[in-house]
């Protein structure tokens, strides 16, 4: 993998742990020289992400819509600015661009985002791997809803499993490099 797409908060949390786990994760993608792609802020754990991979010289690509270029959000540090029209355009390219997705925590953004990327691989539109870091296990009762899912038939067992989930970046970067994609029929009952 030679270049993520994170997505994550857009605001700073209270806790220390995702605050630093953030940062932890732009220091190893730097140190792996893989490119870090996301949102291009500068605020919030988006912000630590990028500090992280900028303090260790490594490679961070924002991609950000125009009407969020103002200088309270830009990070200004960045090695490369795409700026686009639109928040849909923004989003095809950080698609296009990445060689697999990881979620720290965050809020509805870092959530719509997560599930669109989980609904286009099970939809067989692109086969990357999603890892969701689950620092200090903020995204459990998340994964228990998913299991609710699953017991009301509403989700296949096999597309939970297009989500990698650990609470170790070492592990995760592990378990996304393993990751063999499967053609995953989206509906339950057809035997496709
Ligand atoms: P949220 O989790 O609601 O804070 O939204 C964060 C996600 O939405 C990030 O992964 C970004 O891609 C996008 N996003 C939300 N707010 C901003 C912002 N001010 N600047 C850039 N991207 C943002």
């Amino acid at each position: 993998m030679k270049n993520i797409t994170v997505f994550c908060g857009s605001s700073i949390s209270n806790n220390e742990v995702l605050i630093n786990q953030a940062y932890e994760l732009g220091k190893f993608l730097a140190k792996r020289n893989i490119a870090l792609i996301y949102g291009g802020a500068k605020i919030g754990l988006m912000g630590k992400v990028a500090d992280g991979v900028l303090d260790h010289a490594g490679e961070a690509i924002g991609i950000i819509p125009k009407f969020l270029t103002s200088k309270e959000v830009l990070h200004e540090g960045l090695s490369r600015i795409i700026v686009t029209e639109t928040m849909h355009e923004r989003k095809e390219k950080m698609h296009n661009l990445c060689d697999g997705f990881i979620t720290l925590p965050g809020g509805f953004g870092t959530l719509e985002e997560l599930f669109e990327a989980l609904t286009w691989s099970q939809l067989g539109l692109h086969q990357k791997p999603i890892g969701i870091l689950n620092s200090n296990g903020f995204y459990n009762d998340m994964l228990k809803f998913i299991d609710q899912m699953i017991t009301s038939e509403l989700l296949k067992p096999s597309n939970k499993e297009l989500l990698i989930v650990s609470d170790t970046i070492q592990d995760l970067f592990q378990q996304m490099g393993d990751f063999v994609p499967h053609p995953v029929p989206k509906w339950m009952n057809k035997n496709l």
